[in-house]
């Protein structure tokens, strides 16, 4: 396990020291320094760098700290409406970093804690019940959020201890009340009892179920530990990936960027330090920093895109389809040719296959139902020259029957549970439940079917979903292919490896392919090529 507790560092009251990786750690890239003279940041005047280390004040609660820290102030504000409002904390975060004006340095900070703090939740809670004297159910929702900042800080945070513990009781008192406070206090001095690594081995000790000591250790909920168990093993892969997998979820993903084709340059963007991408061409990882400063991001001509869709939407536009019926040119293989995105919001992979489509002498129609989702594809398609697309708001289980036969190539990227995904979005894992697969199954194979009605006779269809889990996967193209003779797999590992600059991503297993975070840096992206026999 990595990440000790994390007290080094001595310096100011507020102590916005780096960071450890906790359970749910943030290993990739986002730093937040070292400690800083937190002067301006003392509601009393006192001088803040007091020498030497001390451990956590022994002041009462009610002698510290009286004003909340506004980077932890954000954090918190994160967890709460992530907890009480649903809210998604990558969209959450930067309106209230905004609204309190924070720099980047406590930008930083606030992102690690909010963060670090939803991602380990259960980690954390397993902790706190051990230092809490009730069930944690019991305890109000806002002082428990506050205690799991504590815990962060304290435990995978290079935060000093007196500084953890006084600002967190500091934004209790604040935002919750005095009383809460006392409770906070005392709850977190148990916490500092145990680094976090001793604290795991507290929490694991006498288990021999794998399951559950992976769920600790690695901040997961048990059944998604079982369930990426059960998708490395049906995508071909051994059992034993799966402590780098869940390692590779807790990692923040790097920001891939992609040119799109035709229309984007990445030279501005490697100028400024970014790498090239060693997976697809075109593509490159972003140093970090505001890429509004980029002019052709500015454009919309180079976007955000993670690799796994860009290689995905690539191996759809690359794959022969032969000679169109009634074509008598092979000199452009996809001249003329119809393109549909059936699930197309927001519009990551549409707007790549639109200039690829465009490219290769298509068009491309872009389907998405929620309006304002819809307006997000028109966004991210606006780009590219619009007489190479359309974008259509609507159902996508309409558009088979409304346009049969139609498309030459389609893609249908479902609505699925997210799995590939978790490490974008902290708080997700806590809020799946087995019973989103079963929810979201009617509906993938519906569109399936739609997809497949809307494709011409010799034309394809790519099957996506960001979700590793064969009952999001493999069993919805199996029900489709058992149900029809009219339909081949094709090999969409070779496709995949035809598209990508290394020729050899070991994506395949049994003609469909699966992309993995621990393997490829990519999100866990299915795909499968299904085409109509002529
Ligand atoms: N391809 C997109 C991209 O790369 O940006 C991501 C697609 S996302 C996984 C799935 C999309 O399907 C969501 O935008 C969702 O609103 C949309 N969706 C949900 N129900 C749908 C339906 N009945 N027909 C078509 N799309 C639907």
């Amino acid at each position: 396990m990595s990440g000790s507790g994390g007290n080094a560092g001595g310096g100011g009251n507020s102590g916005h020291g780096g960071r450890n990786a906790g359970p749910g750690g943030n290993r990739g890239g986002r730093g937040n320094g070292g400690p800083r003279d937190d002067s301006r940041r003392n509601a009393q005047g006192r001088e803040r760098n007091r020498g030497p280390q001390r451990n956590f004040t022994d002041s009462a609660p009610a002698q510290r700290t009286r004003r909340a820290d506004p980077a932890r102030l954000v954090a918190f504000e994160v967890l709460r409406a992530v907890a009480a409002e649903d809210a998604y904390a990558n969209l959450v975060l930067p309106a209230r970093i905004r609204h309190h004006g924070l720099d980047k340095r406590d930008a930083g900070f606030a992102t690690e804690l909010s963060y670090g703090a939803l991602r380990s939740r259960g980690t954390y809670d397993a902790i706190l019940s051990r230092c809490v004297d009730r069930p944690l159910d019991q305890l109000d929702p806002a002082i428990l959020d506050a205690l799991r900042l504590g815990v962060h800080q304290l435990l995978a945070m290079r935060v000093p201890a007196h500084a953890a513990l006084d600002q967190t009781v500091g934004l209790a008192r604040a935002v919750i009340g005095a009383g809460p406070s006392a409770l906070i206090n005392a709850v977190l001095r148990k916490v500092t009892a145990n680094t976090l690594d001793e604290w795991l081995d507290l929490l694991v000790s006498g288990e021999t179920d794998e399951t559950k000591i992976s769920s600790l250790r690695h901040a997961h909920p048990e059944w998604i530990v079982r369930a990426m168990r059960q998708s490395l093993v049906a995508h071909g892969r051994p059992a034993s990936e799966i402590t780098d997998l869940l390692i590779a979820d807790n990692a923040a993903p790097v920001v891939n960027l992609v040119a799109l084709p035709g229309l984007g340059s990445l030279a501005e963007a490697l100028d400024g330090g970014a790498a090239p991408g060693e997976l697809v061409e075109g593509s490159a990882l972003s140093s970090g920093g505001d890429l509004g400063r980029l002019a052709s991001v500015r454009a919309g001509t180079t976007r955000v895109q993670d690799v796994g869709s860009q290689l995905v939407a690539r191996a759809l536009a690359a794959v022969d389809l032969g000679p169109k019926p009634g074509s008598t040119t092979s000199e452009q293989p996809a001249g003329g040719e119809e393109w549909l995105d059936l699930c197309a919001g927001p519009g990551g992979k549409a707007a790549l296959l639109a200039a690829l489509a465009r490219q290769q002498g298509a068009t491309l129609l872009a389907n998405e139902p929620l309006p304002h989702r819809a307006k997000l594809v028109s966004q991210a398609l606006a780009a590219v020259p619009g007489e190479t697309w359309q974008v259509r708001t609507g159902d996508g289980r309409d558009v088979g029957t409304e346009t049969p036969e139609s498309f030459d190539r389609v893609l249908v990227d479902v609505p699925c549970s997210g799995l590939g995904a978790l490490r974008r979005r902290p708080e997700s894992r806590w809020r799946r439940t087995p019973k989103d697969l079963a929810d979201l199954g009617p509906l993938q194979r519906e569109l399936l079917a739609s997809a497949l009605a809307a494709t011409r006779p010799g034309g394809v269809v790519a099957y996506v979903t960001c979700s590793p889990h064969p009952a999001e996967t493999t069993a919805v193209v199996a029900d489709a292919m058992r149900k029809r003779e009219d339909l081949e797999l094709l090999d969409a590992g070779s496709v995949l490896d035809d598209v990508s600059l290394t020729g050899n991503l070991e994506a395949g297993h049994e003609s469909t392919a699966q992309l993995w975070p621990h393997i490829h840096g990519t999100d866990a992206m299915f795909l499968a090529l299904i085409r109509k026999k002529a």
